[in-house]
């Protein structure tokens, strides 16, 4: 099967029993077992739902995984990712890793006595260096969040396999439209499925998909252990959501290129960051392992006022956290997505009071264009 239609006839489809073309969503908590001890493949929801085990079916075939799981969001599909490691263990993070994760293994993990180190993955001699003898995962995010900065995925699954670390990736930008880090030897990929899996701001979720049977029984384990699980009602959004996702990835990526293309030519803007530019850091690497750019594009229009500015004049990108959706998304990270970051270390890691995020929707790209340009002026 190609990506679009194992988007629509992936996993598992429908519903044998009455041939429902879209599977039923299974609002149930127990199953009647035939005998004591003798169940018909579902026992419990936590442990397993036929509705989530449907996304879950599907979302293994797009990631070309062994198997999926679905969690009530994508923080509880990391911290799940995170109960693979013993006290004692130490992770090698992206330096500019989603906020969340950030924050989780810096005031939550760490009492746990899961240490890490933050390195900046686009330089493998970085990464090596910072191993230590307890280091058991790297865990990338590319590209990353806001400046889409990017790390050769088959770099890092060379070092992770030398050291004998797993190698864990976020894949909430790329999307398994796009970019598909099992193949290019990860052990684990995740997402934000809140995010384009979902693709139209109403539901909030996380997926995790892995390369063998035994995580897939680690995973199954924490899964079942520590019970944030996602819901069947939700699960049938995203089922819905991927239906579509190669379409929307499409349209996004269209769209972006012919925003992207504006701002460069645009004298208000200082500096436009996009994977797809040709002159992007990381540009060649980000063309070989993936098949797209995506529609999250960063630029720089020099002060937090003229920031401010713009957002306050336009009209079709809505002011908001999140990205990834039908509808353009417009933030100021430094002062959104990142305030809880220093203003040295932001200033250090290129986040200035100035860049704009855009996540780029569906819209007509010519309005989106005359939006911004009015704004900008
Ligand atoms: C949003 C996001 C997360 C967290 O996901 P939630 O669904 O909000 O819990 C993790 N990683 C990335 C890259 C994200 O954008």
């Amino acid at each position: 099967m190609r990506r679009k239609t194992k988007m629509v006839h992936g996993g598992i489809t429908g519903d044998k029993q009455t041939g429902a073309v879209s599977v039923p969503i299974y609002q149930v908590s127990t199953y009647e077992q035939n005998n004591v001890g003798q169940h018909r493949g579902y026992e419990y929801s936590r442990t397993g739902n036929p509705t989530r085990n449907a996304l879950e079916e599907v979302i293994a075939d797009l990631e070309n995984g062994q198997a999926g799981f679905a969690f009530g969001s994508g923080m509880a599909a990391i911290t799940s990712v995170m109960m693979l490691f013993n006290t004692g263990d130490h992770v090698l993070l992206t330096d500019d890793v989603y906020g969340g994760s950030y924050r989780m293994m810096t005031n939550v993990l760490n009492r746990f006595d899961l240490s890490h180190t933050f390195v900046d993955t686009s330089n493998p001699k970085k990464v090596e260096d910072s191993i230590k003898p307890n280091t058991k995962a790297l865990f990338i995010e590319t590209p990353t969040n806001p400046l889409l900065k990017i790390t050769d995925l088959q770099k890092m699954a060379a070092i992770a396999k030398k050291h004998d670390l797993l190698l864990i990736v976020d894949n909430t930008f790329a999307t398994p439209y796009w970019q598909l880090p099992l193949d290019l030897g990860a052990d684990i990929v995740l997402h934000s499925a809140t995010k384009y899996i979902g693709g139209h701001s109403d539901v909030v979720a996380g997926l995790v998909v892995v390369n063998s049977e035994k995580l897939a029984e680690q995973i199954h384990f924490i899964q079942n252990s520590v019970g944030a699980i996602l819901g069947p009602q939700d699960a049938w959004l995203l089922m819905r959501g991927i239906k579509t996702l190669g379409l929307r990835m499409e349209a996004i990526e269209a769209n972006t290129r012919k925003l992207v293309a504006f701002l460069e030519s645009h004298p208000q803007v200082t500096k436009v960051y996009y994977p797809g530019l040709k002159k992007h850091q990381g540009h060649e690497i980000a063309m070989q392992q993936a098949k797209g750019s995506g529609g999250m594009v960063s630029f720089d229009v020099g002060s937090s006022k003229a920031a401010e500015t713009v957002i306050e004049k336009v009209n079709y990108f809505t002011l908001a956290e999140s990205l990834g959706a039908v509808e353009s998304l417009i933030s100021v990270p430094a002062k959104m997505t990142h305030a809880s970051i220093p203003r040295e270390r932001r200033q250090e890691l290129g986040i200035t009071d100035g860049l704009i995020r855009l996540s780029i929707g569906i819209e007509d790209s010519e309005d989106l264009i005359e939006d911004l340009e009015q704004a900008l002026e």
